[in-house]
This record gives C-alpha cells, sequence and structure tokens, in this order.
C-alpha cells in the first residue's frame, strides 16, 4: 500500500489512491476518469495541504513560474523521473503565481525551488537549478 490523496485532474474531486497498484489504472470514484500518476501532480492553495499529509510516498514540490527560464529547463527532469519513479515518489508543481501563500510559507525567494515532504512534513529542499545527478539524489 501506497495512500496518496490525489485531485481528480478532470472533475477536482479528491481521492484516495493506492499508487502500489498505479499500473492497474486507478480511476476517479466521481467521475470514473483516469489517474496519471506516473507524471507530474499539480497542487494550489486549495489542494496543497490535503495532498501533502494524505501520501504515504514521498512528495517533491517544485515550486516554479511560467516566466522562469530555469524552471522550464528543469521540467523534462521532472518528467522523467514522474514517470520513472511512479507509485514510489510523486512530483508536484506550485505556480508560485497563483500561490502566493504558499510561497510565503516555505519562505521562498528564489525559483526553482524544490521541497521535499516525508508523511506531511518538511524533509529538505534544493535552491536553484541542478544537474540530473544532483536531482536524482535529492529524489532517491
Ligand atoms: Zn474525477
Amino acid at each position: 500500500m501506497a495512500k496518496a490523496i490525489l485531485e481528480c485532474q478532470f472533475c477536482g474531486t479528491l481521492n484516495s489512491v493506492d499508487l502500489a497498484k498505479h499500473d492497474q489504472g486507478p480511476k476517479c470514484a466521481e467521475c470514473s476518469k483516469p489517474f496519471l500518476v506516473d507524471r507530474p501532480i499539480h497542487l494550489s492553495e486549495t489542494n496543497f495541504d490535503k495532498v501533502i499529509a494524505g501520501s504515504e510516498v514521498p512528495i517533491i514540490v517544485d515550486f516554479y513560474a511560467d516566466w522562469c527560464g530555469p524552471c522550464r529547463a528543469m521540467a523534462p527532469m521532472l518528467d522523467k523521473i514522474a514517470h520513472d519513479r511512479a507509485g514510489a515518489l510523486l512530483i508536484a508543481k506550485v505556480n508560485t503565481d497563483r500561490s502566493p501563500t504558499l510561497s510565503k510559507r516555505y519562505e521562498i525567494k528564489s525559483i526553482p525551488y524544490f521541497a521535499r515532504f516525508e508523511k506531511g512534513e518538511k524533509v529538505g529542499d534544493l535552491i536553484g537549478a541542478v544537474d540530473a545527478a544532483a536531482f536524482e539524489k535529492f529524489a532517491a
């Protein structure tokens, strides 16, 4: 069992999903559309606390902005890790322009900023763009 609380990207309902069974195609209990757990999920001020607190697997949160070049440069690396580690790790993205309260809470002064959460607690962070080896070590 590797439970996570995920928001359905189609209808917005929060579901409890067993990531250990991610290859069996988990579906939303409300609208029956599939959860795509092998790619980054999007968090906002409305769902952040519930998703972070409800996950039994580590979550790496990418605090980014659309105008941030280094953030865009890191995106393919994040997609790859989300795919490679599906079921064991979640990659989440927070748009800092849309979620200023979260940026303030974690005292983010520059982006990209990555925070690692385990069992609802922040256990580490990484500031700025890094290469794949450094990021994989952080995400291990
Ligand atoms: Zn749904």
